[in-house]
């Protein structure tokens, strides 16, 4: 039987762990996150498949299933695992995918590497997955590919399926032409994008960015006049930041520019923070704390994620300001997800080394200015350190949206909400009222928005924590699907030919 919706998604949609010598498939704990999200939409659709990469060094072992039959509370869906040698998976998504395209993205000139990528191997991946697409689609099925890793699906997909309604989603940035013209690959991946009905990013400037992108290299012009939308943005935003093109002119089709941020499961997140585990959790951390206050910031180990900034400024906060010396901790959760990496390795030596000396240089034998944990923390124990933090800080350099500020706004639903810095190139930046805005780029920036936090008063706190959880409410991931499904229908109508 075939799928009237296809997700197309590096990975798999359940987690695979051992358990008796044997391999079993688990669902997620957690219904927050970007698969569950997505799974989320199979309970929407008549029937539903997904494609991912499984690891699979002998593919011609009788075990492997390259199509399995998934039945959860979702509903019952085929989970298409394309076998990909370690090899493949080294060239497509190590090299080509992390060493190439992720500083482009992120705006990131100076770590991109060319050398290393294989671009017939990035090719032949990404036929392998609009293959496995094509064949459990129906024809006028939604096929919908996510992320840069797969920017060359959508094109195939176009040759095996050419009445599909294709989509593309970005959980990146993606930046200007002068930044993504960099990559030698720009024209085939553009011309793949342009194959789709619907290229879909988290806010409008990305969307400005990628028409300007069609522009520059095919001239391609926006059909449907940019509209402003002010209901995605805070009040005060950038222009750039409320205007969004709606629709381009490729040849005789049309493709839909769809600008709606993915945000976190708010109502789950907020009932797991109001639970007699988390409350006593949150009681035992701050007793530990004394009167000290607590800043915490949370985010993989990343050059983009601005950790060894956030670092220095509290380096900078306990050199300018003696007093606050045993009166101020920082927490920096930064989990190292690419270990065998050498960009993330020296990023992770480097919080390692600048921890190492803000201890040494401030701390005592009872007291420690910097906590660095590096193992993630599960989502039940992180909505704790969200609840007693008195600041939480978000300071990326670049970041597609950051779903780490607004989990920590929908866990301050208590009397005394902390504050939160966040960073102006985080995405939700454009989203979120109420924060202190921080430029992580300025040293002066940091230092104000870190002084201007640490001497936030209650009632203050508490009007800027009301105007942020209402944002981050709104654009949760139940907004999201609403929105995405109401898209899907409308692109039925895009490419008909009375509307060309
Ligand atoms: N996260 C977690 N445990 C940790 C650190 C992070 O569960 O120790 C989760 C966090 O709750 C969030 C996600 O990882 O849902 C990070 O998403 P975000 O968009 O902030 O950053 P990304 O890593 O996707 O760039």
């Amino acid at each position: 039987m075939k799928s009237d919706l296809v997700i197309v998604y590096h990975r798999q949609p359940y987690e695979e762990v051992e358990e008796n010598g044997k391999t079993v498939l688990r669902e997620h704990s957690s219904p927050n996150g970007i698969v569950p999200t997505l799974k989320g939409f199979f309970g929407q659709v008549n029937r539903g498949a997904w494609v991912a990469w499984k690891l699979a060094e002998d593919t011609s072992n009788p075990g492997f299933e390259p199509v399995i039959e998934i039945s959860d509370r979702f509903g019952t869906y085929s989970v298409s695992r394309l076998p990909l040698t370690a090899e493949d998976v080294r060239s497509f998504y190590h090299v080509t995918s992390k060493e190439a395209f992720w500083p482009i993205l992120h705006g990131f000139k100076e770590r991109y590497n060319y050398d290393p990528v294989d671009w017939p191997t990035f090719r032949s991946v990404n036929w392998a997955f609009a293959e496995a697409a094509a064949e459990e689609a129906s024809d006028d099925a939604v096929i919908w590919v996510h992320d840069y890793n797969l920017w060359l699906v959508p094109g195939y997909l176009r040759q095996l399926k050419p009445n599909a309604r294709i989509c593309f989603f970005h959980h990146t940035p993606f930046p200007s032409a002068d930044m993504f013209n960099v990559l030698p690959w720009r024209d085939e991946i553009l011309e793949s994008l342009l194959a789709c009905d619907s290229v879909g990013f988290h806010i409008p400037r990305y969307a400005q960015n990628f028409a300007g992108v069609a522009r520059s290299l095919k001239g391609t012009r926006v059909s449907k006049d940019e509209v402003t939308l002010p209901e995605l943005c805070r009040p005060g935003a950038a222009l750039n930041d409320r205007v969004t093109p709606l629709e381009l002119e490729v040849g005789d089709r049309r493709v839909a520019i769809h600008t709606s941020p993915v945000g976190v499961n708010f109502d789950y997140i907020e009932q797991l923070s109001a639970t007699d585990e988390v409350a006593t959790k949150i009681k035992a951390i701050r007793e530990d704390l004394g009167d000290c206050k607590l800043v915490l910031s949370v985010s993989r180990t990343d050059y983009t994620k601005g950790n060894i900034e956030q670092l220095e400024a509290f380096e900078r906060l306990m050199q300018r300001r003696p007093e606050l010396r045993g009166k101020v901790r920082l927490m920096l959760v930064s989990v190292g997800a690419n270990r065998n990496m050498t960009a993330y390795e020296e990023i992770q030596q480097k919080i390692e080394e600048l921890t190492g000396r803000i201890n040494g240089t401030y701390g005592s034998f009872e007291w420690q200015p910097v906590a660095l944990i590096s193992q993630a923390i599960p989502l039940a124990q992180l909505v704790a350190y969200y609840g007693a933090a008195d600041v939480a800080s978000i300071t990326p350099l670049a970041d597609g949206l950051n779903l780490v500020a607004s989990e920590f706004c929908a866990a301050q639903h208590g009397e005394a909400p902390g504050a939160l810095i966040l960073s102006e190139f985080a995405g939700c930046a454009v989203l979120l009222e109420g924060a202190i805005p921080v430029n992580p780029f300025s040293h002066g920036s940091m230092d104000a928005a870190l002084d201007q936090a640490l001497a936030m008063g209650p009632d203050e706190a508490v009007a800027r924590m009301a105007a942020l959880r209402k944002a981050a409410r709104r654009w949760d991931i139940a907004g999201w699907t609403k929105d995405e499904l109401a898209h899907f229908e409308k692109l039925r109508h895009l490419n008909t030919s009375e509307n060309r």
